[in-house]
């Protein structure tokens, strides 16, 4: 039995040191190459400076920490829409204190993403109302159900010190702060002024856009994704590969069109400065819907001719016409992930359909190779400008070390 199982596990051939260094030199080089002008965008748009109070109008007052906090004034009380991550949070609320006169009445949440939810302590007074889309529950839950999984993910995208798995959180894990839950919409009227609130999921499913008539502004989360890059906006990240539920395109596109209906003359971002003007918001959120729908309907076109998610990857591209980076979203992702939402994990292809991956006979690839002429190509592949074929060779290497 013992022997069957040794002879069943994946055969280990000796590597040697030289080669080992050379490989993981390689595979470094190689991700270097490809992610290393995104990670450096990402994190250049990250970095903040020292975060000053921005008077938007009488009324309309934002703190702009990771996640914008805003501060609606009205003559019966205040109402706060997003309160920035947990760290932020504090600086968000003394920011704002100087122009907080009277109660918060209202705390709405556009989402339930953690830069935008994790102050909501510091603004909870007793009768304050907490509002989010229902979605809301699931979406948060969702998260602290995975926590363990997203922990590690998260400690890379956003610089963290990886949390170590905490106990087992159960199907409903997480702090559910809202008081009030809706489907579609939501109004109220607070000192005279009204506030609509509507369903626009987007980024997450639970994305609400707070409207307020009177002033033609829209808050819209990060239904404009990136916002706090600059110009020329970037494309959404329909997939983010810290790993994300797929954020369905069709939904998103309706999102905005929803936004546009309602011919704001303002419009508050989740992160970065607003877009002031109808005829600018108008430009730029239907630029930004109409690239959606473009790699949507492309992915959609290329499903139905029978092609391969790879393929589609490699075949897609935005139009220039469309001027939108990919230093936020990542199109050949969004591919995949629109691809994956609507058809899931089975290629079609019978070997992909058992518990083995292919890494299992890499091992028997390095035996017949041998590892140092597998290396060498990994080199050539690099000089030729192929960094991702030299990562699937150095893969195969890797495979072969037992202290991987
Ligand atoms: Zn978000």
């Amino acid at each position: 039995m013992t022997t069957q199982l040794r002879s069943l596990a994946p055969q280990r051939v000796p590597v040697s040191p030289l080669t080992l260094t050379t490989h993981r030199l390689l595979r470094f080089l190689a991700a270097l190459l490809l992610f290393g002008l995104w990670a450096t965008a990402n994190a250049a748009a990250q970095q903040q400076e020292e975060p000053k109070l921005v008077k938007i109008s009488d009324s309309i007052y934002l703190a702009p920490t990771t996640g914008n906090v805003y501060l609606v004034k009205t003559p019966a009380g205040n109402v706060i829409i997003d309160t920035a991550s947990a760290a932020q949070a504090p600086v968000a609320r003394q920011l704002l204190s100087p122009e907080i006169h009277g109660p918060v009445k209202y705390v709405i949440l556009t989402h339930g993403h953690a830069d935008h939810i994790g102050g909501i302590s510091l603004w909870k007074e007793p009768g304050t109302v907490i509002i989010a889309q229902r979605n809301y529950v699931e979406f948060v839950n969702y998260v602290a159900r995975l926590e363990g999984f997203f922990s590690p993910r998260n400690a890379v995208a956003f610089g963290r010190p990886p949390k170590p798995p905490g106990p087992w959180a159960g199907n409903f894990g997480a702090q559910i702060d809202p008081t009030v839950f809706f489907d579609e919409k939501y109004e109220f009227t607070l000192g005279g002024i009204q506030f609509q609130l509507f369903s626009t999921p987007g980024e997450t499913p639970d994305h609400l856009t707070v409207w307020i008539p009177a002033y033609k502004a829209a808050f819209i989360g990060d239904n404009y994704a990136g916002a706090g890059i600059p110009e020329p906006m970037s494309f959404p990240n329909l997939y983010a590969i810290r790993g994300t539920k797929p954020r369905w395109a069709l939904d998103w596109i309706k999102s905005i069109d929803t936004v546009l209906a309602l011919k704001p003359e303002l419009v508050l971002n989740g992160h970065g400065d607003p877009i002031i003007g109808n005829a600018e918001i108008t430009k730029r959120l239907t630029r930004y819907r109409d690239a959606i729908q473009y790699i949507h309907d492309e992915t959609v076109k290329g499903m139905n001719a029978g092609k391969d998610v790879y393929t589609l990857m490699q075949e897609i591209s935005l139009p220039a016409s469309y001027n939108l980076s990919e230093i936020f979203g990542k199109v050949s992702w969004s591919v995949r992930g629109i691809y994956d939402g609507y058809a899931g994990w089975f290629d079609a292809n019978p070997s992909t359909m058992f518990e083995l991956p292919p890494s299992s006979i890499y091992p028997d690839l390095v035996k017949l190779a041998g590892a140092d002429s597998l290396v060498h190509l990994a080199v050539e592949k690099v000089d030729a400008g192929q960094p991702v074929e030299a990562l699937h060779l150095t893969d195969v290497v890797l495979a072969s070390d037992p202290k991987k």
